[in-house]
């Protein structure tokens, strides 16, 4: 058999995202929306849909999912109207799930991209609300799925794009994006290991050049977006397979297996559902008024790519560290508290992505338990900026006893522990002999014109004097001493 040529395809790949709101409530009632309650703990009649029970429309549901829609430059749809969508699951008490349909209410859109190829924005076909399904427990009994209702009701935005993806590495890219945004705007927590994101990517190939889509697979239980490019890396590869011996592509469902990367078959679409939409009956169409819209588009915060900006032209920090810094909003948030006790702000990214983020790595923590005030690390900061302890004392010495004892002051620390540092010309004299007087041979290796041993000296002085001599004053009185007493 001949040999397949890859590079001859594209692939084609569109997603859609579920994403849980941080509302407090259901998107239909006041049960609370909260995750990890003991099961069947929220579960109003309006959950369970009792005959007779009656949805209200949460109001902090449509704002999110418009904050949602203004970051993505959507078209806001002002007049809409929820849907029934009907099917049958035991986890789905109503039978019918309440949804938008023809009235999506953000419409078209895009988010902006990075990859090695460059910038770009994936286009949004949608973004839609609708409420969640309960969840089946196939692992807590031996014989029976147990069924837990406190999710179903909970608000979700679809966020649809088109089938504008080109690449695993762009949907990777995508998802890490849209996560960020959701995590920016604090509309839903982005995890999608507990659920509160997921993903479906439906996949297909075609050869470079030809402008009709090729037939598509669903991949479904994606529950990282590391898995998302992998499943996408395996389904392409697959279907180039079946296309390039000219074997049909099934339109179908499939499910990934994280365990060996593959994915197989759920269902064809011949067994798909027909949901019969009709407008809800129990839920009277819904207007956004321009002043509910003007609000919420001024609660807006800055979007990540807007604060890169900000702080590489007016704070003049490197792309690079400007673009880990805006990775998420929590140290943003440290950043810009810490940049107004002190002046030096590419000192101030430094820390933030050298001794703090290692600190935080080290001990498992997050920002929202990392102990040391912005304050007092401006303070500790300063005291390296002022020459009066090195940078490495400050990180490894002093730095680590203020993240144990938050409320000392960092000169207090240098004091206790004798770490300020010495300007004093007699004390780092003395260094100096004793460092000297260690190693005669190099010092004549030097005053014979290896005048590149001058860093192994200050090195050891570096270390007799424990970090606390003087760097600049150091060299200084070296090349004095080296050069005047040959
Ligand atoms: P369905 O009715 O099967 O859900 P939609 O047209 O609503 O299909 O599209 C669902 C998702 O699938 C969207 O993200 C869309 O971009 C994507 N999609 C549609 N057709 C294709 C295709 N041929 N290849 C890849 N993705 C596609
Ligand atoms: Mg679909």
């Amino acid at each position: 058999m001949p040999e397949i040529n890859y590079d001859a395809y594209e692939i084609v790949v569109g997603l859609e995202v579920h994403a849980q709101l941080l509302t407090s409530t259901k998107l239909f009632c006041g049960d609370s929306a909260a995750f990890g309650d003991p099961p069947n703990t929220q579960v109003s009649p309006v959950t369970l849909g009792y005959p007779g029970a009656l949805p209200r429309l949460n109001k902090k549901a449509v704002e999110y999912a418009i904050r949602m829609g203004l970051a993505c430059k959507c078209e806001i749809e002002r007049n809409n109207y929820f849907a029934r969508k009907n099917y049958f699951y035991p986890d789905l008490p109503k039978g019918y799930q309440i949804s938008q349909h023809t009235t999506p209410i953000c419409k078209g859109g895009r988010v902006t991209i990075r990859t090695t190829e460059g910038q770009r924005d994936v286009q949004l076909n949608r973004i839609h609300l609708e409420e969640d399904a309960g969840k089946s427990l196939h692992d807590v009994d031996p014989l029976f799925t147990a069924i837990d209702l406190n999710r179903a009701g909970v608000p979700l935005i679809e966020i649809v794009t088109e089938p504008d993806i080109r690449s695993s590495e762009e949907a990777f890219a995508y998802l890490t994006e849209l996560r960020k945004m959701l995590r920016y705007l604090e509309v839903c927590d982005g995890n999608m290991e507990e659920g509160s994101m997921r993903c479906d990517a439906n996949v297909s190939v075609r050869l470079k050049g030809e402008t009709r889509l090729g037939t598509k697979v669903e991949v479904k239980n994606l529950n990282s977006i590391r898995n998302v490019r992998r499943a996408i890396d395996f389904e392409a590869k697959r279907l180039i397979g079946l296309v390039a011996e000219g074997l049909p592509v099934q339109q179908e469902t499939r499910s990934f297996d994280a365990n060996n990367g593959t994915t197989f078959s759920l269902r064809t679409k011949e067994e798909a559902n027909d949901y019969r939409y009709f407008a809800d009956p129990d839920l009277p169409p819904f207007e956004v008024s321009d002043a509910f819209l003007a609000s919420i588009q001024a609660s807006i915060p800055p979007m990540p790519e807007e604060l890169v900006g900000r702080y590489t032209t007016e704070l003049r920090l490197s792309e690079y560290d400007a673009r880990v810094i805006c990775d998420d909003k929590e140290t943003v948030r440290y950043f810009e508290s810490l940049i107004t006790h002190m002046p030096n702000y590419k000192a101030a990214a430094n820390w933030l992505l050298g001794p703090v983020k290692s600190s935080l790595n080290e001990q498992g923590l997050d920002w929202k338990n990392f102990p040391v005030p912005p304050e007092a690390l401006a303070r500790l900061i300063q005291l390296v900026e002022e020459g009066r302890v090195s940078f490495s004392i400050a990180a490894e010495r002093i730095f680590p006893e203020l993240v144990r004892e938050p409320s000392r002051q960092p000169l207090d620390i240098a004091v206790a522990l004798n770490l300020i540092q010495s300007s004093d010309t007699a004390e780092i004299s003395a260094w100096i002999e004793q460092a000297l007087a260690g190693m005669p041979d190099k010092v004549t290796e030097y005053r014979k014109g290896k005048k590149g041993l001058i860093g192994l000296f200050v090195g050891e002085v570096k270390k007799l004097s424990r970090g606390k001599a003087d760097p600049k004053l150091t060299n200084q009185l070296l090349l004095e001493k080296l050069e005047n007493q040959a």
